[in-house]
């Protein structure tokens, strides 16, 4: 299933295209050297992954609606089970933003490459 694929290589770091080389140097997105360091090109497949200056514009509202999905899993958790003061929750959901920042950047311009990118399987040989 497309988004299930979508889902799986955002989460570790693969190209939509072939699903084996990765998108990001490092698998780490804490990593200070290069968690956040995008390869040119897919190690495995060579598919270009920036295609124009500005691509990954759009990955910002990609990371928009991530970071709103997690802001409302927060606030629902709160309303129906935590049940902590307002000024917590806040407190939680701003540290929990900071937090994943690396993460949801690092998915963000993954879910929006695999957006415009389909599954070859020729380029995988078949598998
Ligand atoms: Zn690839």
């Amino acid at each position: 299933m497309r988004i299930w694929d979508i889902a799986v290589d955002a989460v570790l770091n693969r190209c939509p295209r072939c699903h084996q080389g990765h998108v990001f140097e490092n698998n780490n997105p804490y990593s200070f050297k290069n968690g956040l360091t995008m390869n040119k090109r897919c190690p495995h497949c060579n598919l270009k992954f920036e295609r124009e200056v500005g691509y990954f514009y759009g990955a910002m509202y990609v990371s928009y609606g991530l970071q709103t999905a997690l802001i409302t899993v927060l606030y629902t958790l709160n309303m129906f089970w935590w049940k902590m003061e307002p000024m917590f929750l806040v407190i939680l959901i701003i540290s929990m933003v900071f937090a994943l920042f690396t993460v949801t950047f690092r998915w963000s311009r993954i879910i929006w490459i695999s957006s415009f990118t389909k599954y070859d399987k020729s380029v995988t040989g078949g598998q």
